[in-house]
């Protein structure tokens, strides 16, 4: 990474879940959708992470992103408890119910970004409250690209606000199921359309364990997912996705045709290492050369040599 490589900014949820697999239980690991896309984006950008937690969030985690070079500035501690989300994956583990969400201090929480994020030039609205990632984007300057995952419970509750910050966004990372339930569409290709008219140039369709598909404009792309013999925990596989996805678009800065495939392969990658183990355990302390190994992996996965019947 150069010193001119551009920043990513993040806000997101900074969690202590409970994840119950059908092999194992872990009820207090470190998660939240804005640790999962910072510990992976950190191997490609600068980030800057925006959230908060209680004291009751562990002082490991927070050393961990540090050593993981995230810039902590815009995550505020405060007297409460930390946002807490527990959840049970199915035998196949593409599927999981939420047991439960405390808010927990997310329910005061008004982000304030310090001076020095506002001028970021990418910008990353994970997972969280449409109207906490309204409020970041307002007090944005001029980031050159904005990104922004949601969920089936937002669609729910909150599609109003959902559809305001839509409007201003240039990729959505979304599931499948999601995609159908924001549009009414029961076909990938016409709800990833129906996506793109409500703003986002480039819709992102996550399908866990098959991969994900890129819509832009009216190309698209599909990058596989590892086949892997063994998935310890798919918490944060989505997050993590779009830590390696907006990672690569600011390190080529250059958020266009080619580097958009280029980025969904590195989402691709960080993913594949999120599954491996619980919480961020496995996206944890690895470096480049790992990254950029899995990565001429999945090169090899889906290359071909072209062949022609005339
Ligand atoms: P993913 O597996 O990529 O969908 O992300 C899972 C993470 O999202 C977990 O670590 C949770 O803490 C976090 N999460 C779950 N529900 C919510 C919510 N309502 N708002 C924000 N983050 C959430």
């Amino acid at each position: 990474m150069t010193a001119q490589t551009p920043r990513l900014l993040v806000v997101g949820s900074v969690a202590i879940d409970w994840v119950i697999t059908p092999r194992a239980e872990r009820p207090e690991a470190v998660g939240g959708s804005g640790t999962f896309f910072s510990m992976a984006a950190s191997y490609l950008a600068p980030v800057q992470l925006v959230g908060v937690v209680g004291r009751d969030f562990p002082e490991q985690a927070i050393a961990d992103l540090k050593h993981a070079g995230v810039d902590l500035d815009g995550l505020e501690i405060v007297d409460g408890k930390t946002f807490r989300w527990k959840g049970r994956y199915h035998d196949n583990m593409n599927a999981r119910d939420t047991l439960d969400t405390q808010l927990g201090v997310f329910a005061d929480f008004k982000p304030k970004l310090p001076a020095g994020y506002r001028n970021a030039e990418y910008l990353f609205l994970a997972n969280i409250q449409p109207d906490l990632q309204l409020e970041v984007l307002e007090q944005m300057e001029r980031p050159r690209i904005v990104g922004l995952d949601t969920m089936n419970l937002w669609i729910d509750i909150a599609k109003p606000s959902l559809l305001k910050v839509l409007a201003r966004v240039d990729a959505l990372l979304i599931n499948e199921e999601e995609a159908m339930q924001l549009t009414g569409e029961h076909n990938l290709v016409r709800a990833a359309k129906a996506v793109q008219k409500l703003g986002p140039n480039s819709v992102i369709v996550k399908r866990g364990e098959y991969g994900a598909l890129l819509f832009h404009g009216d190309d698209v792309f599909s990058a596989p997912a590892l086949p892997l013999d063994e998935v310890a925990d798919p918490t944060g596989a989505g997050d993590a996705f779009a830590g390696g996805f907006m990672g690569w678009l600011a390190r080529s800065n250059d958020p266009h045709g080619e580097q958009l495939r280029t980025a969904m392969i590195y989402g691709s990658t960080l993913a594949s290492f999120c599954v491996q183990g619980f919480s961020y355990d496995a996206l944890f302390g690895l470096d480049r050369a790992k990254i950029q190994a899995r990565f001429d992996q999945f090169a090899r996965l889906s290359d071909f040599r072209r062949a022609d019947l005339r």
